[in-house]
């Protein structure tokens, strides 16, 4: 194979028959996409999240009903939707009974199960799309090929194994000239049982198996023509970029821009694939190239912006001249799975924030009374919410000067309630009140790219 792709389609493309079919035309227009990773159609994850997490009789049944008016208005499209309608109610009676048990008791295991379904059911529906338009695609369940571990909610990839799977069953059917379609989000852990990667995972999978197969680029189309140097839905004026470094784009997916999920670069970097995201509905408009090394590199390139952040400051007068304090803190909060974010230290404090990106599908609350107790053992604890997180993005900021006179003084009338910046040449960061946030990224977004 001389240049295969891998394309993922998120949850905007594939949530209607209108945006499947222009997914299916991309697709077909394009002989070097050979595997296709689908999300769910959109809305369906949240309505399998509020399902797993357990509710009253009628609320499911209104969900149920949802789920069903979603998949159903896409079916009644087809021209003969006979086969395809029988596996979905299938897949819809298992929701039922799964959403059953969750009301009853819940277990992160069982919100995995149950949440999968969305994807399974966008897949074998978009297979149907594409023999309507003479285009005959293989289904693959994902889970034979992408090992994880048990970590369920936001499972870790086993490279080795996946590797191995997809050596022994997707390389023979792409080396037979098949076209693949497969699931997003989605894995097997050594038990056997069905984990997930996270919320926005798909883009990861693609990612992933873009990897394990050797592939020249990974394709994301979404409903943006590109990356842009803020979100769009914040800064209306906001401009495409048309080609940013893997570092770059890892530090804005990791500090809230959602159009990539902040574990894609990963193989990405690893096996240098470069990374293209386009939209789905107007292919033609363009897209962003993320790659090893494009160049320019300008100093300032994007805004991110992630919302609902949560700052712990843990205080003690045992931090004074001690040893070994921020380790102890450290173990705490690795031991409840916490990922610490940003952080400064004082002489008797730290503050911290808590990374909520790529968080557990489940999107149970970080902060258990048990992490609070264990820490309040070992220092005061203070925590801090309605925040959000404002990163620049940009190159040589830490050794650049005058680059926080700019900040400060295009946004000296608001709060500043935490700064990062120096730990890397790509970001700073600044904690602000969740109400001021929007404003914050227009008035930088102004200074920094308007004039
Ligand atoms: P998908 O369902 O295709 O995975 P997402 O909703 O996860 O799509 O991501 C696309 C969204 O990301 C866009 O609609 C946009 O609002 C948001 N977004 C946030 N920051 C940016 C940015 N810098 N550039 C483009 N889109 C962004
Ligand atoms: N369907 C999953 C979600 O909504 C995964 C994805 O869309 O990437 O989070
Ligand atoms: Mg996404």
């Amino acid at each position: 194979m001389s240049h295969l792709s891998v394309a993922k389609f998120g949850g905007t493309s594939v949530a209607n028959f209108p945006a499947m079919n222009a997914c299916a035309k991309i697709v077909i227009a394009d002989p070097n996409t050979r595997v296709v990773v689908l999300s769910a159609s959109a809305g369906v994850t949240n309505i399998l999240v509020a399902l797993a997490n357990g509710c009253e009789t009628e609320q499911r049944s209104q969900y149920l009903a949802e789920l069903r008016t979603i998949q159903y208005n896409i079916l009644d499209e087809l021209k003969n939707n006979k086969v395809i309608s029988e596996e979905i109610d299938r897949l819809l009676a298992n929701i039922a009974s799964l959403s059953e048990a969750a009301s009853l008791a819940t277990s992160p295991a069982l919100t995995d199960e149950l949440i999968s379904h969305g994807e399974m059911m966008s897949t074998l529906i978009f297979v149907e799309v594409l023999r309507e338009l003479q285009t005959n695609a293989t289904w693959v369940d994902v889970r034979q090929l992408v090992a994880t571990n048990s970590n369920y909610g936001k499972a870790a990839p086993d490279d080795a194994k996946t590797q191995k799977n997809c050596d022994n069953i997707l390389k023979p059917l792409i080396n037979r000239g098949e076209l693949v379609i497969t699931q997003g989000f989605i894995g097997r852990d050594p038990k056997g049982k069905t984990t997930t990667l996270g919320r926005g995972g798909s883009d990861y999978s693609a990612a992933l198996l873009a990897e394990v197969l050797d592939a020249k680029d990974v394709l994301i189309w979404t409903d943006v023509p590109g990356i842009y140097t803020t979100d769009p839905r914040v800064v209306p004026a906001a401009q495409k970029i048309d080609t940013m470094s893997f570092a770059e784009a890892a530090e804005m997916a990791t500090f809230g821009a959602k159009v990539l999920h902040p574990a894609t670069l990963l193989p990405a970097v690893r096996s240098n694939i470069p990374v293209y995201v386009g939209s789905s509905k107007d292919p033609a408009a363009g897209g962003t190239w993320v790659t090893r090394d494009p160049q320019p590199r300008p100093i300032f390139r994007a805004i991110a912006l992630r919302r609902d952040q949560t700052l712990l400051t843990l205080s003690s007068l045992s931090m004074l001249h001690a040893q070994g304090f921020l380790a102890n803190v450290f173990n705490i909060l690795a031991k409840h799975k916490i990922s610490v974010d940003t952080i400064t230290t004082s002489e008797v404090s730290i503050a911290l924030t808590l990374d909520k990106t790529g968080s557990a599908s489940s999107g149970a609350n970080m902060l258990s009374n048990e992490l609070l107790t264990e820490l309040s053992e070992v220092c005061n604890v203070k925590v801090d919410t309605g925040l959000s997180l404002v990163a620049l993005i940009g190159n040589d900021l830490h050794i650049t000067a005058g680059v926080a006179k700019r900040l400060f003084g295009t946004i000296e009338h608001y709060n500043v309630r935490m700064v990062s910046y120096g730990a890397s040449t790509n970001n700073i960061c600044l904690l602000v009140q969740s109400q001021h946030a929007d404003e914050v990224v227009r008035l930088l977004h102004a200074e920094l790219f308007e004039k």
